[in-house]
């Protein structure tokens, strides 16, 4: 039959490496938009903070999730999403190379498909596209650090970010004047800044911009039935913190 035949060729399989991601560990894989910058002024984002592009890529992410129910976790920020894959996922029989490449690819093709969802009246002028990388993390401890060195990242970028677009766009400041003022200030001065200058409490920014995106998949009741479904939900809060995984135990339980 078909399926029996082996042609002379097939030798070139065995070129193929076995990229097994190491058993027991968590996986992450994050994708990161590639040249941003460009992107987001050619498409003429708001500064410091486009929401409608924030939640394309949380849209984007749920369609992962969607997809592979093994991604127990995912985490977003500007034009970056962490997708947390249980320890023991047996996804592609874990392999690295098919994991990442699917993930990138339900991404990117969903963060094109619901363009016009979010922005409804702006056309999109080229395909974004977004690189991907794996790590694995042994400890609940290092998976838990990970995901709070990205969310420290959030909170450093848009302060800067906050304060940089409210000299520049509430003080009129060149952005070369509004770097200038900035550079060499701590979080506390940079607040005060805020404060002072442009009467912005950077505490009153929308929790999406100051936390970015958790998504967990939460179980709601469906009302007439009293059956109960897994949503994917998206949360805007402190993940460095315990209190966020003593709530959500079973995430690093699965
Ligand atoms: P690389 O290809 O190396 O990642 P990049 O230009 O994408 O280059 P990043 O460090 O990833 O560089 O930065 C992302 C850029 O996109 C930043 O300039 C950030 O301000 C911008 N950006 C991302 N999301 C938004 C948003 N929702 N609103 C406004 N600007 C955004
Ligand atoms: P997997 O996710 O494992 O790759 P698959 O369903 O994509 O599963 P493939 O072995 O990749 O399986 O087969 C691709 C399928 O798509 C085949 O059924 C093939 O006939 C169909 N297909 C691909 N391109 C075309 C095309 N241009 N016209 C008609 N059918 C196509
Ligand atoms: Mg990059
Ligand atoms: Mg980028
Ligand atoms: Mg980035
Ligand atoms: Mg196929």
């Amino acid at each position: 039959s078909k399926g029996m035949a082996k042609s002379k060729y097939e030798y070139v399989r065995t070129f193929e490496v076995e990229d097994r991601c190491l058993q027991n560990c968590w996986i992450v894989v994050r994708l990161d938009g590639r040249s941003f910058h460009r992107f987001t002024s050619s498409h003429k984002f708001e500064k410091p903070n486009d929401k409608r592009a924030l939640e394309l890529m949380n849209r984007s992410a749920a369609a992962v999730m969607e997809e592979f129910r093994d991604v127990s976790l995912a985490y977003g920020q500007s034009d970056e999403y962490s997708f947390i894959l249980r320890k023991n996922t047996d996804l592609y029989n874990r392999r690295q190379s098919k994991i990442m490449s699917a993930i990138n690819s339900i991404f990117s093709a969903s963060y094109v498909y619901y363009w016009n969802t979010y922005f409804e009246d702006k056309k999109l002028l080229y395909p974004p596209s977004f690189d991907a990388r794996v790590v694995l993390y042994p400890t609940d401890q290092n998976l838990r650090d990970y995901l709070s060195w990205r969310q420290a990242d959030t909170h450093i970028n848009n302060l800067y970010n906050t304060a940089f677009w409210g000299l520049v766009l509430m003080k009129g400041l060149s952005n070369n004047e509004a770097e200038k003022v900035l550079s060499g200030t701590v979080s506390s001065e940079k607040n005060e800044i805020l404060f002072k200058e442009c009467g912005t409490n950077y505490n009153n920014e929308l929790p999406i911009y100051r936390k970015g995106t958790v998504l967990v998949r939460k179980l709601v009741n469906i009302p007439p039935s009293k059956s109960k479904k897994h949503i994917i939900s998206p949360l805007h809060v402190d993940i460095i913190g315990d209190s966020f995984w003593e709530e959500y135990d079973e995430i690093l339980n699965l």
